[in-house]
């Protein structure tokens, strides 16, 4: 054991509680779309902390905003606003293209940007909600109840009753699980693309349907845009390249570049309502620090054309994993920059490794997929080097099995 990589893995597994398994390294400190190690190993950052670095490391502008912000106020609690907090409100209404009456709560994770969704659904006075297999909502109690994985959810037993899980993107499941919940159906919530699940993206006909079942029903439709937002997949919500409108979304990932903060956007005056004064809150929510980074992300998104950016990356992406034909390779899907190889064989935990090992971080997102969320200001360049190195990782991963 040479380095300082296996001493402070050592440490770690004597302090921290071991809910993640072994962290694959130490990194010590970024710049851009790469990132380096306790041990100066450099690696290209192709996961961007599962979606949430979206300018990619050290952007001056998300520094500069967190260093002002800092030297003036990080927090208030919620009996005062701050300048940062009605910012990021107004600017996330105006990209939403939220109709009047519409309105964000701040949380500080995605977790709790379901609670605060799962919450305002119990206001309908309805208790059923439909969520879909192999959805992914988050850990805390509540938000468990909608994740599918059994796994994750069976040793936590009871959660919160009433959840009908159905097939993801299935018409007819849909329809039948709505039907069976009758009037008490509170909610239909559903990611646009699954992305824990393993970038599997939804089709626009089944959100309209979701959307035309909901409104027929008197219930909400909620969309978990806590990975697909805040231009992820080339648009600022998913939802906005299918045509409809949710009642609401969650957000969280990337909304800050990587500080924390989760939100629960409402839309229109209607579903606003059904949460009143004292009937949800958050210590650390909507704090200065945290919309004043989400702010600059925004607002770097815009000045810098990124969500066309992330389409033409995107596409980029495809057109060169595709011409390198390496018979493990199956093809990508997803949209923008959430992307996963699909793989022939379940190989991905092993290419994910070789990938490491030849400095590229990415996620086996499933024992046959390799997810890719690189930071949306990854260059063509950055992509082409992974690409180049590609059939080297697969041929080791392959050679492994
Ligand atoms: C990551 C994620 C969550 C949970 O967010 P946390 O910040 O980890 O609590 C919920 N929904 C989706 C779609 C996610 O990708």
């Amino acid at each position: 054991m040479t380095g300082h990589v296996p001493e402070w893995l050592g440490r770690y597994a004597a302090s921290l509680l071991p809910v993640f398994g072994t962290p694959q390294t130490v990194l010590s400190h970024g710049q851009g779309c790469y990132v380096v190690d306790v041990d100066g190993k450099r690696y290209l950052d192709l996961l961007a902390g599962i979606a949430v670095n979206t300018l990619g490391h050290g952007h001056p502008a998300l520094v500069d905003a967190v260093t002002k912000q800092a030297s003036q106020l990080v927090h208030v609690s919620n009996f005062f606003t701050s300048q940062p907090q009605v910012e990021l409100a107004e600017a996330l209404l105006r990209i939403a293209e939220a109709p009047a009456g519409s309105a964000v709560f701040f949380a500080n994770s995605g977790t709790e940007a379901i609670e605060a969704a799962v919450k305002l659904s119990r206001r309908t006075g309805r208790g059923t909600i439909v969520a879909a297999e192999n959805a992914f909502h988050g850990r805390t109690t509540g938000a468990l109840a909608l994740t599918w994985k059994p796994a994750y959810r069976e040793p936590f037993e009871p959660l919160i009753g009433r959840i009908l899980h159905v097939p993801f993107d299935d018409e007819a499941a849909l329809r039948a699980a709505v039907a069976s919940a009758g009037d008490d159906l509170a909610a239909v919530v559903l990611e646009p693309i699954q992305g824990e699940g393993g970038v599997i993206p939804s089709s626009a006909a089944y959100l309209r349907l979701a959307r035309e079942l909901t409104t027929a029903a008197g219930a909400l439709l909620i969309l978990d845009e806590i990975q697909t937002g805040m231009g992820r997949t080339g648009h600022w919500f998913a939802h906005q390249s299918r045509g409809i409108r949710p009642d609401a979304m969650t957000l969280a990932k990337g909304l800050a570049g990587g500080v924390p903060i989760g939100a629960l956007v409402t839309f229109g005056a209607q579903v606003t309502g059904l949460l009143g004064a004292g009937q949800h809150g958050s210590t650390f929510g909507g704090n200065p620090l945290a919309c004043a980074a989400g702010l600059a992300v925004v607002e770097t998104i815009e000045s810098d054309g990124l969500l066309a950016h992330a389409r033409a990356m995107g596409e980029h992406l495809v057109v060169a994993v595709d011409a390198v034909g390496h018979p493990l390779v199956d093809g990508v899907r997803g949209e923008g920059l959430l992307r996963a190889i699909a793989l022939t064989r379940p190989v991905a935990p092993a290419a994910m490794t070789a990938a490491r090992e030849a400095g590229f971080l990415v996620n086996a997102v499933a024992p046959d997929a390799l997810r890719l969320a690189p930071p949306l200001v990854v260059t063509a360049e950055e992509l082409d080097t992974f690409v180049a190195a590609l059939p080297g990782i697969l041929d080791a991963a392959g050679a492994g099995e």
